[in-house]
């Protein structure tokens, strides 16, 4: 009798251990509650179970460097294509493709070792009451350096990944020397001393202490939505975003995206979710909770951020791993131009 109890009791631990085997563990830096409700719909799908740390970008890849092998996160999640890069140079990640991912994300916003799961752009903001759409005609990112902006433009801190990345971008298509030369012009350039976030750049021009601002494109649908409150909504009606480099080689894109870590204890299960993100059900509700582009066809961006149009050129042709390659160049740049 007791070999009997003995044996139930054995098989209902093994049967219990089995049913909570099919889990996976997100460590994410997106700070988006409508993240954990797309996890909800991905366990309802597969059955498998998602535990999620969230956390500030720095304070997750420490932890993950820190514990090792001992860590049970099985893929990072953050927005930047430079964050991933520089986090893969660190050998954190493992190769972890599949056809499904390779078919649903374009070859420029992927590696072998992370995938973007949506795409933003980094453009300038103007105030249309003082500036007309045409006095921007044919504008660039290059051209934010010109002496004609001296003491028009905000842009926030050199250590912002965001300007790094976009720095980075700058060092891949014209090179070290030219993106030294611009940095400089972009300091002489600066209406104030670099300050704030993205939408304080854009509440800058609302006020009229700048004519161009550089902020992210779903800052602007943010605003707009009324949940920063009356008053940056109010002030973003006032401004417009203007997409760079149009005539040229498109307009600077970045990504928010994901990587299987590589001590992984459910790395199938995180291949799964990634792909999950990637299907139109995930896809629309990213967008319309963060106001970011969609990573695959046949969705449409949030009506916030689609009516500024959706037909300007991307920048496709430079590859957002160079930002992750060029970070520590992008910064050596602005910090020695005198970029806060
Ligand atoms: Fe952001």
């Amino acid at each position: 009798m007791r070999k009997i109890v003995l044996l139930v009791t054995t098989l209902l631990i093994a049967f219990g251990q089995m049913s909570f085997a099919e889990e996976v563990n997100i460590f994410s830096a997106r700070h988006y509650d409508s993240d954990v409700q797309l996890y909800e719909k991905f366990t309802a799908k597969t059955g498998i179970k998602v535990n999620v740390v969230s956390g500030k970008d720095k304070a997750l890849q420490k932890r993950i460097i820190e514990e090792g092998k001992d860590c049970a996160a099985d893929l990072y999640i953050t927005a930047d294509a430079g964050r991933l890069g520089a986090f893969q140079s660190k050998g954190m990640f493992q190769k972890a493709s599949s056809p499904a991912l390779k078919k649903a994300i374009p070859s420029n916003f992927r590696s072998p070792y992370w995938f973007g799961i949506a795409k933003r752009a980094r453009v300038i903001y103007y105030a249309p009451s003082r500036l007309n759409d045409s006095d921007l005609q044919g504008m660039t990112y290059e051209d934010l350096a010109d002496p004609y902006w001296k003491g028009k433009v905000v842009i926030r801190k050199s250590n912002n990944v965001y300007n790094q990345s976009l720095v980075a971008s700058l060092i891949a298509n014209n090179g070290k020397k030219k993106t030294a030369d611009w940095a400089k012009g972009i300091v002489n350039n600066m209406a104030r001393k670099p300050k704030g976030n993205d939408r304080a750049q854009i509440l800058a021009v609302a006020a009229g202490e700048a004519e161009l601002a550089v902020a992210n494109t779903y800052y602007i649908a943010l605003m707009l939505s009324g949940k920063k409150g009356p008053e940056q909504q109010a002030a973003a009606k006032k401004v417009r975003p203007f997409f760079p480099n149009q005539d040229g080689r498109g307009t600077h894109m970045n990504i928010s995206g994901g990587g299987v870590l590589k001590h992984a204890p459910n790395k199938a299960n995180a291949i799964k979710l990634l792909e999950f993100l990637l299907t139109k059900e995930a896809q629309q509700h990213i967008v319309n909770n963060t106001y970011e582009y969609p990573m695959i066809e046949g969705v449409k961006p949030n009506q916030l951020i689609a009516q500024f149009g959706l037909n300007f050129k991307q920048d496709l042709k430079t590859k957002v791993s160079s930002y992750g390659k060029n970070q520590a160049d992008a910064l050596k740049i602005m910090t020695e131009a005198g970029w806060e």
